[in-house]
Formats: C-alpha cells, structure tokens, sequence
C-alpha cells in the first residue's frame, strides 16, 4: 500500500523505482541472476468496499503486465475492469454449459493431396450456445484455459469423439489437446481406458498438441506421450512455425507429424508468397528428414494444394476439401 502517492504518475513513478531496485543482480549459490518484477497497480475507488476488491484489481494489472513482457508495470484502467467482467460472466455461462454437456464436435476431413481420399478427420469443439448457437472456440477457450474448465469441456468433447469413432470403421480422428491436460499424471491413462471402454482400436485415435504443452514439464510430457505411442496414440505437432518451433522437439518427443500452420499455407499464393514457399519448404524437408509426416493446414485454393503437392506434402485440410461440421 502506497499511502502518499496522489496520482497514476505518482504511482507510476514509485513503481519505476521498485522496478529499478529489483533488478540488481544478485549472486545465489554461485550463480549471477538478474531478477525482474511485474507490478499490477491499482488506485482506491469510493466503489471498493472491501480490501479484497483492490487487491482483485491490482492483480488483474499484474497480469496485464505479465502478457505484455514482464518487467514492467500495468495500470488497473476501465477497460481491464469491463474484460474482467466478460471473462467473469462467460466463465460462469461455460460453467452451465458443462453440466449441460452443451458441447460437439465437428468435424474436418484430412485428405491425402495426391488423390482427395479421406484419410482421417480432425474434431473441433462448438459450443451449442443456449442464445449465440455454435461458438467457435476462439470465443471461449482462453476463459477456458485460465479457469481450467477447459479440461472438463475437452473430456465431454473426447467422449463423443470416441463414440463416434465406435459407429464407422474408416479412418482416424485427431482430437486437440489443450497443454493443461499435460500438467495431469493421468491423462494417457484416462484416454486409453475411454478407447478401451469403448472398444475402440488406439491408432484410430490421434492428438493434436502444441509446442507449449512441451516446454513446462518436458520428462513428463515424454512419459505421457510415449504411454499413448506404445498402444498406438500417434501425436501430430499443431500449427508447427508459429511457436518458437524449436527443432530439437522433434526428435527428442515421439512425434509422427506436424501441420504446418495456416498463415504459411495462406501466404502461397498470397503476398507473402516468396517467404512462405521457403517456410514450406524448409519444413517439409526437416520433416520428411526425421520421419515425419506432414499436413497442410487450411487449404483454400487449388493454387495452395497445387504448390504443397509440388512441394512433397502428402496431406492437408481446409475449407477447399470440407467446412467442420457435425457428422
Ligand atoms: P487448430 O487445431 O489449428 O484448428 C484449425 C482451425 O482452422 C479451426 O478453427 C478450423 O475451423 C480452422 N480452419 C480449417 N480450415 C480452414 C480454412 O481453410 N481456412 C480458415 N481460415 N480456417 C480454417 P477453430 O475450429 O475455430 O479452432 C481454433 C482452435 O481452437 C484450434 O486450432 C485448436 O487449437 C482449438 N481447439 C479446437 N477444438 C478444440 C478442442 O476440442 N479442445 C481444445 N483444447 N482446443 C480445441
Ligand atoms: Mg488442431
Ligand atoms: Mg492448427
């Protein structure tokens, strides 16, 4: 509590100098470290009742100074108030949602390039919303992240994957697996008894992961993988080049395939187009290098289908070969 600071300027010079006094290096067991801080300030309304609702607020600054690089310091400000708000009532609202099992997935085909057979589909979560209809999860998911609901709402999601895998006998489906389910011991397993439940065969199965969900736990995100390859679980790498696409992952973690992100699919025939062909084709011989297969993600055009078959990709999906929709 800063009992003398009158103004934001105050407290912004006040935070300035907690700032510059934290950042002394400093020697710990042998080693220089150069410590940062992230300040979230907030100033005393008449509207606050209780200590609670400043400490409330100036934590959402915190965050803000978090998400905008760190080292530095974040003023709680109206807006922030009215996100707060939203992300509070939206919680809320995916809370319902969840005991009313208002979510499905859709589906999109994957196709092989070469002759437009249906390999496999990817299923993507839609939340059936009681008054917006079905929700793309843009919308929700990063509510769903930071609360955590989002496990929940993936399980309801995977569950009607696997039940749909147990009507028809072709192809795979990939699900998206947020990187929260690898801070749990028992995701692999929990998966694989659903497969079981159902008598579902493992390899029709696929996940979809991102770099991130590597880089918190990387011993036990290996164990978890390899449970899953070892009754047939392939793993795909999602978006693969928005990330830091750290090359060593993909030999250090058993992954099968990588989809190279939409933006560099886009740029083939768009503006971009001299970089994103050798993006593409920089992957493309990475991957085929280590094993590894490839599809590329939202297809739109012949023009884009055309470049990624001359390149060597075998698979892709988008919108050129099918919309998700519920199946
Ligand atoms: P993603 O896994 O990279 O999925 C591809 C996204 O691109 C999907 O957006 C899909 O609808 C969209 N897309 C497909 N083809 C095209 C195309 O030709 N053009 C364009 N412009 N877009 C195309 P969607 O369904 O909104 O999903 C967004 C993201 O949300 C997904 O990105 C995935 O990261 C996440 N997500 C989706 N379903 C789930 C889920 O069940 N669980 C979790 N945890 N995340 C999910
Ligand atoms: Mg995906
Ligand atoms: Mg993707």
């Amino acid at each position: 509590l800063a009992d003398g600071v009158e103004d934001a300027a105050g407290s912004l010079a006040l935070s300035a100098r907690i700032l510059e006094a934290v950042s002394k290096p400093l020697w710990l067991a042998g080693r220089e470290l150069f410590p940062s801080a992230s300040i979230g300030i907030a100033q005393w309304q008449p509207r606050y009742r209780l200590g609670e609702e400043l400490l409330r607020d100036a934590d959402a600054a915190m965050y803000r100074a978090k998400a905008e690089g760190r080292d530095r310091s974040a003023l709680f400000d109206e807006a922030m108030r009215a996100h707060a708000i939203r992300s509070l009532d939206l919680e809320a609202d995916l809370r319902r949602a969840i005991l009313n099992d208002a979510f499905v997935p859709h589906f999109q085909p994957i196709v092989r390039l070469a002759d437009n057979t249906v390999v496999g589909h990817e299923a993507l979560l839609r939340w059936n919303h009681e008054w917006h209809g079905p929700l793309p999860p843009g919308e929700f998911i990063g509510v769903g992240e930071d609360s955590g609901l989002i496990e929940q709402v993936d399980w309801l999601i995977y569950e009607r994957v696997v039940d749909w895998l147990r009507g028809r006998d072709d192809g795979y489906v990939s699900i998206n697996v947020s990187p929260r389910h690898f801070r749990s011991d028992d995701f692999a397993e929990r998966l694989l008894q659903m497969l079981d439940g159902a008598g579902v065969d493992p390899h029709r199965l696929r996940i979809e992961i991102t770099e991130v969900a590597l880089l918190d736990d990387a011993p036990r995100a290996l164990r978890m993988l390899n449970t899953l390859r070892e009754r047939g679980v392939q793993a795909l790498l999602d978006d693969f080049g928005t990330g830091f696409s750290a090359l060593s992952y993909l030999h250090r973690f058993p992954i099968q395939s990588l989809k190279i992100d939409r933006s560099f699919v886009a740029g083939l025939d768009g503006q971009t187009r001299a970089e994103s062909l050798a993006l593409v084709r920089a992957i493309l011989a990475l991957a085929s290098t280590l094993g590894i297969d490839t599809i590329g993600e939202g297809i739109e055009t012949e023009a884009q289908r055309d470049i990624l078959v001359e390149l060597g990709c075998p698979f892709g999906q988008g919108y050129l070969y099918g919309v998700p929709a519920p199946l």
